[in-house]
């Protein structure tokens, strides 16, 4: 139908061709691949509706502003911004390679070498946007991207949707968001959140990751155990798993925000900086 063929912005068009093919779908976008005209490189561009985020400007100018503003190995990062009456299209880099899980899923042999990779990833992400002032508030496999399809391809953190830029150090949020499962004992309990939010999403992933079972039949058990605040490693998933791995899931899922580890400081956690013990075979 003519009428449901959206309009594009002149601008977008005149520089991009807009690709049928769909990347992935949000809860607020839909993600489709274009390329540039000129280049004729790939890209992603993210396709927001102002009808979906009505009354939540403010939402968006801040995904847009973080955007414009980070730069980082481990960040997607923007290429351009258009806009219509009825919609904004955030021009970023194209990540070939899905998102966490699915890639975990399909590969071959998976050792705690490899889950240690790319938890240090996720954590020299967040130790730049930290660095930089910016809570990512919706950290989660969808949100996690492989830059390409390649085994040793790097993951960037995407999805500024939910970010804030604190104003200072001492700024408290306070608006409780983010994603059922990866959220923070400290938004639900609405005593004001900050950085470590980010911090407590990582040890939900390493957990749901491992426990992929029992997330599937038993989904708010698991939930409730991770949220008791001290996790219990039962064996049937974590026998085979070192004590090293379990010791700092424990740093990341500190109950209290103020006695949870940094990204800094878990960047430096022994599971993530040596060798010894990682060859087990998880997949
Ligand atoms: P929302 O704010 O609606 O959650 P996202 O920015 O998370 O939107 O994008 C939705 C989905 O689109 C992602 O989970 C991912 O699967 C896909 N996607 C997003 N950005 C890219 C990208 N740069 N390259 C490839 N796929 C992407
Ligand atoms: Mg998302």
């Amino acid at each position: 139908h003519e009428e449901d063929k959206p309009k594009y912005p002149a601008g977008l068009s005149a520089k991009y061709t807009i690709e049928d093919k769909t990347l992935g779908v949000g809860s607020f976008a839909v993600v489709k691949e274009c390329t540039e005209i000129s280049t004729g490189k790939k890209y992603a561009v993210k396709i927001i509706l102002k009808k979906v985020i009505a009354g939540k400007q403010q939402m968006l100018d801040s995904e847009l502003d973080i955007l414009t503003k980070v730069r980082h190995s481990h960040i997607v990062s923007l290429h351009d911004i258009f806009e219509s009456d009825d919609a904004v299209y955030i021009v970023t880099d194209l990540c070939t390679g899905g998102e966490l899980f699915q890639r975990i899923v399909e590969r071959g042999t998976y050792t705690e070498a490899t889950a240690a990779d790319l938890v240090r990833q996720m954590l020299e992400g967040l130790v730049y946007l930290h660095s930089e002032g910016i809570v990512h508030r919706d950290i989660k496999p969808e949100n996690l991207l492989f830059k390409t399809p390649e085994e040793d391809a790097d993951l960037l953190i995407t999805d500024f949707g939910l970010s804030k830029l604190l104003k200072n150090n001492n700024e408290i949020l306070t608006t409780a968001c983010g994603t059922p499962g990866y959220v923070a004992p400290e938004v639900l309990l609405g005593s004001g959140h900050g950085k470590p939010v980010d911090i407590w999403s990582v040890g939900v992933i390493m957990v749901r990751e491992r426990e992929r079972e029992r997330e599937r039949n038993y989904q708010n058990e698991l939930f409730d155990c991770i949220m008791k605040g001290r996790y219990d490693f039962e064996d049937e998933y974590w026998g085979d798993i070192s004590p090293e791995a379990k010791n700092l899931i424990n740093r990341l899922l500190t109950y209290d925000p103020k006695e949870r580890v940094t990204a800094e400081e878990a960047l430096m956690d022994v599971w993530i900086v040596s060798d010894e013990n990682k060859d087990i075979d998880l997949a």
